[in-house]
């Protein structure tokens, strides 16, 4: 089978996503590789693809059984045979699973990385060909990395006792140029093809709030995510338990987590989130890391992380399956103070450092936080803001982001252009010509000495625009400028030019608009009147697959995710042929639950046409 018909078969995806093909071919073409890409890009299927295709056995190298877990089950569901090797099996379901494992049995093994010492694993390696070895969060190897493993360190001398040397493929959403150096060196990679993959997630939503009252703007957009799920994040366990509590007795569905917790009611409080019992999780940054569930719709910072790295990571969370979801932080300056007393109180309880590497990293940490306290206070676009952090260009403009969305209007400005080109045509009749600071100065009115003393206080355009911004003005001539409507001379001190537009603009009163920031003013919330017919069967379509994901005992995005069932509603498939063509539904999955949807769907349409029927 090809790398196509695999991602259909046993995937449901109709086509890869950005560098997804390019990994799995150098995998294939027997390539070591290293794939550094953001959160939900879409990396398992980047080493599960290939697994599939080659002869032998994948090991999988994951820090947390949370994770090959979910990774299992998913597989599973899909019809792939795939088993976990960690703590948490019994004594029997670990003997049964290891024989079958040595029988030859599983395409992909997850493995903890502390297991990979162990006498069974040894016997495993010998019995049974492994192919690739793959390392998920890869990041973890490295000391400077957010998540340093000490166990990790092991994998390199593990690969090298194989045998037969694998393919190597290692994973991350990590990429500063410390840690992937690490990367590669700590894990043994031999001359890895890289691929980085821009940082950019088009589906989410990022806004900055402000709010007086934190937890009242919490319950208020909470409330306004109806029945979606999502996680709250707060900086400490106390904060935790606070807003858990009023949230549950304001009547929200809402569990937590936190490092104080015991590790069973932990577990039993992820369990809950992940499998829709509880709608929102409060926590702190203890949670999340391999929580894979792809149906977040929201995630809300109660309070500002630490640094940027940490921010994307957490509220990448959101909308992993591509379906819009927002990520929302809720900026209080003491952040900024409760911040700077966790850097110094990790620098003083850590214990593996050396006095001058701490140091170092304090300085870093600090210099991190005031990138994040930017961020936070940011009144220009903060997708432009955070992609220029990972070192990405971006448009300053992304119209979806709270400061694009609330912060800027498409205004007219014609009347404006008219008066700063006719202001650059008096200085020009005076035969000079300036920069641009000058043009507003004249325009603003401005009594500077250099001004008089060139008798422009006598110009006709003289203080027309004393009553706007000189940033407005700037801004408003930049984007003449980018229109045509005046050009910039080259050279160290750039003056403003007339250009052949400049006289048409005049003359024709040529309308002139421009995306311009507002000042806050309370947005009317537009409120929907009723659910549209996709919603409805979308709403039907969820409650199906809530109950066979009961029946099945497994979280429901495992049955299907979001932007499966969204595409159902696009699509509306009535039989089996028509169901495999939607996004999301490979063979296995098509034959089991094809056949409950189909009948909902057609149900639905029926309904739908008797209803319109009856109206006429
Ligand atoms: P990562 O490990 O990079 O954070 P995952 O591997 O967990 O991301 O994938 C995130 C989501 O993207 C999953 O719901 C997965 O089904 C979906 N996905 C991955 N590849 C594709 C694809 N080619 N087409 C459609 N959906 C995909
Ligand atoms: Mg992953």
């Amino acid at each position: 089978m090809d790398k196509l018909s695999v991602l259909k078969e046993y995937f449901g995806h109709r086509a890869f996503r950005s560098g997804q093909e390019e990994l799995i071919d150098h995998i294939l073409g027997g390539c070591d590789v290293l794939g550094i890409m953001p959160t939900g890009a879409g990396k398992s299927l980047c080493y599960q693809v290939p697994a599939l295709m080659l002869r032998g056995v994948t090991i999988v190298i994951s820090p947390l059984i949370s994770l090959m877990k979910d990774q299992v089950s998913a597989l599973t569901a899909a019809g792939v045979s795939a088993a976990c090797i960690n703590s948490s099996l019994t004594q029997e379901e670990y003997a049964e699973t290891m024989y079958r494992a040595c029988r030859g049995e599983y395409k992909l093994i997850y493995i903890a990385p502390e297991r990979l010492g162990t006498r069974e694993i040894s016997s495993l390696v010998s019995s049974v060909e492994i192919s690739m070895v793959t390392i998920d969060e890869a990041h973890c190897v490295s000391q400077w990395g957010q998540d340093f493993r000490p166990s990790y360190i092991h994998i390199a001398g593990f690969v090298e006792s194989l045998p037969c040397r694998p393919i190597v493929s290692a994973f991350t959403a990590t990429a500063t140029d410390t840690v992937r150096e690490d990367i590669v060196r700590l894990l043994g990679l031999r001359e890895p093809f890289t691929l980085v993959t821009g940082f950019d997630r088009p589906n989410l939503y990022f806004a900055v709030k402000k709010p007086q009252n934190k937890y009242n703007e919490l319950r208020r957009l909470i409330g306004d995510m109806e029945d979606k799920c999502g996680i709250v994040y707060c900086l400490s366990r106390k904060s935790v338990e606070e807003v858990c509590e009023k949230l549950c007795s304001d009547g929200f569905s809402a569990t937590r987590y936190h490092a104080g917790l015991s590790d069973s009611e932990r577990r039993a409080n992820q369990e809950d989130f992940i499998y829709d019992r509880k709608r929102i999780m409060v926590a702190t940054n203890a949670f999340g890391m391999g929580i894979d569930k792809s149906d977040v719709s929201f995630v809300i910072h109660y309070n500002m992380p630490k640094n940027i790295e940490s921010y994307y990571q957490e509220a990448g969370r959101a909308g992993r399956d591509g379906s819009p979801a927002k990520c929302i932080l809720l900026y209080g300056p003491s952040d900024v103070r409760t911040n700077d007393f966790m850097i110094e109180r990790s620098r003083d309880e850590n214990t593996e450092l050396s006095d001058e590497e701490k140091e170092i990293m304090l300085e870093r940490d600090k210099e991190r936080l005031k990138e994040m306290t930017f961020y936070s206070t940011a009144t220009s676009c903060l997708r432009e803001f955070m992609l220029r952090y990972f070192g990405e260009k971006a448009p300053s403009y992304c119209g979806n982001c709270s400061c694009c969305i609330d912060g800027f209007e498409e205004a007219d400005i014609t009347v404006d252009a008219q008066k700063i080109v006719s202001c650059v045509f008096r200085v020009k009749q005076k035969g000079r010509y300036f920069g641009k600071g000058m043009i507003v100065d004249i325009l603003r009115g401005s009594e500077n000495e250099r001004l008089l003393s060139l008798g422009f206080d006598r110009l006709s355009t003289y203080g027309i625009m004393s009553d706007t911004p000189a940033r407005r003005i700037r801004a408003e001539l930049d984007h003449l400028a980018a229109e045509g409507y005046l050009g910039f001379s080259d050279g160290e001190y750039p003056v403003v030019e007339l250009t052949a537009l400049s006289a048409k603009l005049l003359k024709e009163r040529i309308p002139v608009t421009m995306k311009l920031p507002i000042e806050k003013t309370e947005k009317k919330k537009k409120k929907d009147s009723g659910l549209t017919q996709n919603e409805t069967l979308f709403a039907k379509l969820r409650q199906l697959r809530s109950r066979l994901a009961q029946e099945a005992r497994v979280p429901a995005y495992i049955v299907f995710t979001d932007a499966a069932l969204e595409d159902m509603c696009r699509v509306l498939p009535t039989t089996a042929e028509e169901f495999l063509t939607v996004s999301g539904v490979g063979r296995r999955k098509a034959e089991k639950y094809g056949e409950d949807f189909c009948a909902l769907i057609s149900e639905h349409l029926r309904s739908e046409n008797d209803h319109r029927g009856g109206t006429l």
